[in-house]
């Protein structure tokens, strides 16, 4: 239900990363919303929270969310500004469960890409846009309805700002980065070391700095780096303890180089008598950024 959290309440959608939506249509691809929410033509009453985008007959349309679609009806040919047209449109509607659907109207005849039943992934083509029903304009309707058919707030997360868009905007699916996951703070807590720094859960690509304090009396803290297949080689980094056991270890994957891509990586404490131990590590891969930027999937030659 998290996902549908900024339906039910608009200052959820503040930030589009809560937003469980995508624009219906494919990345690249800018449209104009000829009808935001509440607009004066025709979203009124229960079609209040729905979007009309402008786009040319045939455009692919696709599943703003994950579903199953409830309903295809495509057999409309008639589209124009007459509401004899208006039960006369043909649509997909997509079930999200807790009777939350999508629905895609004005769709071309014999536009429909998937069938009832079918199960879809957001992003999609679910169907070719067209202009049949009651439409001033070839274009897209879009809502969030409920099992009533009334349309309900929602936000787009590769729409900026609240995730809502509005009447005149021109909107353009923005690509949506996910930030690397990090380690949990307690990861090395039985290790006697509580991290206090944002560490990549797998990822170095860029020189770090492993901040933390030990929980247990040490002389220093070490950070190991060793081949996933262990083959007697590391690497450590040694960090000194300060007043308030806190540590501070500078690690730059140029570094690891010479062990191998794939390697494991543990913080320990290191003991009055110089010794460490530790009964697990985690895998990290390190890619060393190449010196002048720019990316490349040629293997890399390393200078020597
Ligand atoms: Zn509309």
């Amino acid at each position: 239900m998290k996902a549908w959290l900024c339906l039910a309440l608009l200052a959820g959608c503040a930030h589009p990363e809560k937003c469980a939506l995508r624009l219906p249509f494919q990345s690249g691809e800018a449209r104009l919303v000829i009808q935001g929410n509440d607009g004066a033509f025709s979203h009124t009453g229960r079609y209040r929270y729905a979007w009309d985008f402008r786009m040319p007959v045939g455009t692919a349309v696709t599943a703003a969310a994950n579903g199953v679609v409830a309903e295809v009806i495509d057999q409309f040919a008639e589209g124009r500004p007459d509401h004899a047209l208006d039960e006369r449109a043909n649509l997909v509607v997509i079930d999200h469960g807790g009777a939350r659907f999508s629905v895609y109207q004005h769709l071309s005849p014999g536009g429909a890409l998937v069938a009832e039943g079918e199960t879809v992934t957001r992003g999609e083509p679910i169907a070719r846009s067209g202009n049949s029903g009651f439409t001033s304009e070839p274009h897209l309707h879009f809502a969030v309805i409920d099992h009533r058919n009334r349309s309900q707030p929602a936000c787009f997360a590769n729409v900026a700002g609240d995730g809502v868009p509005r009447q005149g905007q021109l909107v353009r699916p923005r690509a949506i980065v996910l930030p690397p996951s990090t380690l949990p703070r307690d990861t090395f807590s039985e290790n006697g070391i509580a991290l206090e720094s944002d560490v990549p859960a797998r990822r170095f690509t860029a020189p770090l700095t492993l901040r933390g304090r030990a929980t247990r009396s040490a002389r220093r803290v070490v950070a190991v780096f060793l081949p996933r297949a262990r083959d007697g080689r590391k690497q450590t980094f040694f960090g000194d303890l300060d007043a308030e056991a806190r540590f501070s270890i500078a690690v730059d994957p140029a570094a690891l180089a010479e062990l191998g891509p794939a390697l494991d990586f543990v913080l320990a404490l290191e003991a009055a008598d110089g010794t460490y131990r530790f009964d697990f590590s985690v895998p990290v891969v390190v890619r060393a950024l190449p010196a002048g930027g720019g990316s490349s999937s040629a293997p890399t030659t390393r200078s020597r």
